[in-house]
């Protein structure tokens, strides 16, 4: 909280408190050219989707590809969503964002699916203020109907923080959004508000065991509890689960013998552009060996 900041800013002195301003303000209008190039940078394409594949287990299947934005910056090269998303979060740009990124993904999958290549779920991430626009079913239901992509082939996720978080409009936008036939999903389970009682109001597809327990699964005891217990009750309340960040072999033998349903992590490809991506699903269609380094990550 600022007031407090500044408040203690001024306890420690006068030179203290100026520096302080003089900082925040520094950030201010950082955040505010931005912000600003974030919106010209949507004008000039420089938004992109990368792909990486989530796999079932244990076949091996390329089952889906979550969508994750980057941003091709003609001056400071490719920059990771951890550094933009927060800032068009703050400034509501996000929701403009959000809407390219749900239209573009589901045109590709619809173009993938048209080209006759085998069929795989798209899923892609919503941001909270997305939850809260009240025409986002109709967003959703518009670019489906654009690609020509049935709405069993989209997953929207979902974090868990924003569906404790909310509220008469969150709740309603995912029943409506459930009843256009898309998919739900809760990303980075088990790093939100750990109380469980919303599991049973929302009718979710799938669990995404956040990738900070499966780090270290093979060294962590607790972990594997704790991935052990999520499976089982997403596998009991009727979802399928899917670990996230699985880099090593260990972590997907566990997995496997834990009964996951699917994986998605480093260990079986990064996320890729949509052309390698294409080429991973392409029946016969020629894949180097093992991963697929993501050049931009
Ligand atoms: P997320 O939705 O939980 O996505 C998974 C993140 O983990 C991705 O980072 C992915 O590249 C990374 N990851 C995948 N496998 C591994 C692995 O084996 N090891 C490690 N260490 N990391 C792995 P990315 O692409 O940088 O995205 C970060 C976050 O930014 C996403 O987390 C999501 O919250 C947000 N994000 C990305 N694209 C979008 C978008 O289009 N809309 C919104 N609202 N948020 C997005
Ligand atoms: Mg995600
Ligand atoms: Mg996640
Ligand atoms: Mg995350």
């Amino acid at each position: 909280n600022a007031d407090v900041a500044m408040y203690q800013a001024k306890a420690n002195g006068r030179n203290n408190f100026q520096f302080f301003t003089a900082d925040l303000n520094a950030r201010a209008s950082e955040r505010l050219q931005l912000e600003a190039s974030m919106r010209m940078a949507l004008h000039n394409d420089q938004f992109k989707l990368h792909y990486q594949p989530q796999v079932s287990l244990p076949d091996q299947q390329i089952v889906g590809a979550e969508a994750l934005i980057r941003w091709q910056h003609p001056e400071h090269g490719l920059i990771s969503p951890s550094r933009f998303i927060p800032i068009a979060e703050d400034s509501r740009m996000i929701v403009t964002l959000g809407t390219w990124v749900l239209q573009s993904a589901v045109r590709q999958a619809g173009r993938w699916q048209a080209a006759g290549l085998p069929p795989i779920t798209i899923a892609v991430n919503l941001s909270p203020l997305q939850l809260h626009q009240p025409n986002l079913p109709e967003i959703v239901a518009e670019a489906l109907a654009d690609a020509g992509l049935d709405a069993q082939y989209l997953e929207l996720e979902v974090t868990e923080s924003v569906i404790m978080q909310e509220g008469e409009q969150v709740t309603m936008a995912l029943h409506r959004l459930k009843k256009l036939g898309v998919r739900l999903s809760i990303d980075d389970f088990g790093t939100g508000y750990s109380s469980l009682s919303y599991l049973k109001r929302f009718a979710f597809d799938k669990l995404k065991v956040d990738q900070s327990f499966v780090r270290d699964l093979s060294t962590d005891p607790n972990d594997e509890a704790i991935v052990l217990a999520i499976i089982g009750l997403g596998k009991t309340l009727g979802m399928t689960v899917l670990a996230e960040g699985v880099e090593t072999h260990e972590q997907l033998a566990f997995l496997e013998r834990a009964g996951i349903d699917s994986v998605q992590g480093y260990l079986l490809s990064r996320p890729i552009t949509a052309e390698a991506f294409e080429a991973l699903i392409t029946p016969g269609a020629y894949v180097e060996p093992g991963l697929r380094p993501d050049a931009t990550v």
